[in-house]
């Protein structure tokens, strides 16, 4: 056996220069901290952070935001520590264990607390007891017929409140509380069953447990339902990336996104500034799409700055409707922008924009500092001794032509926002990383 983890590690080690991200995951997950950290400094020799490998489904997003740190701040102290005995399944595990020592059993609220015919009794492990029936347990969730029963011993001080003695029964002792038990039974039975986010990841982590099928649809169901009209959608992204629902992790990932924008877009220059409790739940790759997702955005809406004209219609004025943005990008004089639909002016804007969409890709940004943008562009046209503006375009350009020019590239830029997808949550379909 010992031989056998020695080659393996071998193994596992021999891959670290062909692809590093790979093994620092599978290094993390068996807690083998000197690969972890080689193939971490692989990853950043080779800048492959941001790139996506199967395994980010299996390691923890606090393990992926600290490889970030080590890959992207530059003075991160070394050495740099990984795994600290920490791993995936210590994260999942908060079903809660009955506590040892006898306490007094309740019964279950009605109607399940003696369902005519009960032939099973259900004990939380908050000492909460349902008397249900094997048949309905066998369609609605055959996962808990799998546990072997335990005969039913009477807690001395229980209050049986006159439902006859169940010693008769087999017990299943769970490891869940009343709480999630009651709402799976009650959906398993015709009974009304509110389901709240706060105990969603609960609910659906038990009922994948005892192979609650219809449940776990229905649960899905009610959590699409939930996210739409919630305003804050970043509970439903991280319970969604935790347990692949691929739909919901594309509907809500964007709301969320947006509304945390200035954190993402500051992750590269301080990618712990990400990190927050909800995060130890869910896998690496949870962060590693909303990062993808960031940077696409931020590319698609820089490469505007250097493709995007005006409409030509829209320089038209009320008093010369001939004048159109050809007609005035045509008359620029400064060699460079001849023959180009660029005039001089144009590309002074896009130099200004550029930092604003650097900061945060998103109309809204231009929007917000269209009177500094104008002010400034208006500064270097009124500037007779700037070499960057050109006579003609001097005297040609209002600012009711500057200001409709701002709005309309304000716009375009939400466009391309919006039209960016997230990459996929389920892995093949995604930026590989290259195998050299
Ligand atoms: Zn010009």
């Amino acid at each position: 056996m010992e031989e056998a983890t020695q080659l393996m590690i071998a193994a596992i080690k021999a891959q670290t220069s062909q692809s590093p991200l790979r093994t620092f995951a599978i290094a993390y997950i068996h807690d083998l901290e000197d690969i972890a950290s080689k193939s971490a400094e692989e990853v950043e020799r080779q800048q492959l952070c941001i790139s996506y490998v199967d395994e980010l489904e299996t390691i923890p997003a606090k393990a992926y935001i600290r490889l970030l740190d080590f890959c992207m701040v530059k003075k991160t102290p070394r050495p740099y520590t990984f795994c600290h005995g920490s791993n995936i399944s210590q994260q999942q595990s908060s079903v809660q264990t009955p506590l040892p020592g006898a306490r007094a059993t309740r019964n279950a609220s009605p109607p399940l607390d003696d369902l005519p015919g009960a032939d099973i009794i259900i004990r939380t492990s908050d000492m909460v007891e349902f008397r249900v029936h094997r048949v309905i347990l066998n369609m609605g969730a055959p996962g808990l017929l799998r546990i072997s029963p335990t005969p039913y011993q009477h807690s001395p001080d229980s209050s049986d409140n006159g439902i006859p003695s169940s010693n008769a029964l087999p017990l299943l002792q769970l490891a869940e509380k009343c709480e999630t038990i009651s709402t799976l039974l009650r959906m398993c039975y015709p009974c009304d069953s509110p389901i709240l986010l706060s105990n969603f990841d609960a609910l659906y982590t038990a009922a994948k447990k005892y192979s609650m099928q219809m449940v776990m649809d229905r649960l899905r169901h009610e959590l699409i339902n939930l996210l739409k009209g919630c305003d804050d959608s970043e509970p439903y992204y991280l319970l969604a990336c935790r347990h692949s629902f691929k739909d919901i992790v594309y509907k809500s990932a964007k709301a969320f996104s947006e509304r945390d924008l200035g954190v993402w877009i500051a992750v590269e220059r301080k990618p712990k500034s990400i990190w927050r409790q909800s995060f130890d739940a869910v896998p690496a790759s949870a962060v590693f799409r909303l990062l993808q997702f960031h940077r696409k955005t931020k590319a698609e809406a820089l490469a505007l700055t250097s493709k995007w004209v005006p409409k030509p219609h829209r320089f038209g004025n009320v008093f010369d409707p001939t004048t159109t943005f050809d007609a005035v990008a045509n008359a620029c004089q400064l060699p460079a922008y001849r023959p180009s639909r660029y005039p001089c002016w144009l590309s002074l804007f896009m130099s200004k924009v550029r930092p604003v969409l650097e900061e945060k890709p998103r109309g809204s940004s231009i929007r917000d500092k269209v009177m500094d943008i104008l002010l400034d562009l208006q500064g270097e046209l009124l500037n007779a001794q700037s070499k960057q503006i050109c006579t003609m375009c001097r005297r040609s350009i209002t600012t009711e032509q500057l200001k409709r020019m701002v709005r309309d590239f304000a716009d375009k830029v939400d466009e391309v926002a919006n039209k960016v997808n997230l990459p996929s949550a389920i892995a093949s379909s995604m930026v590989i990383e290259s195998h050299k």
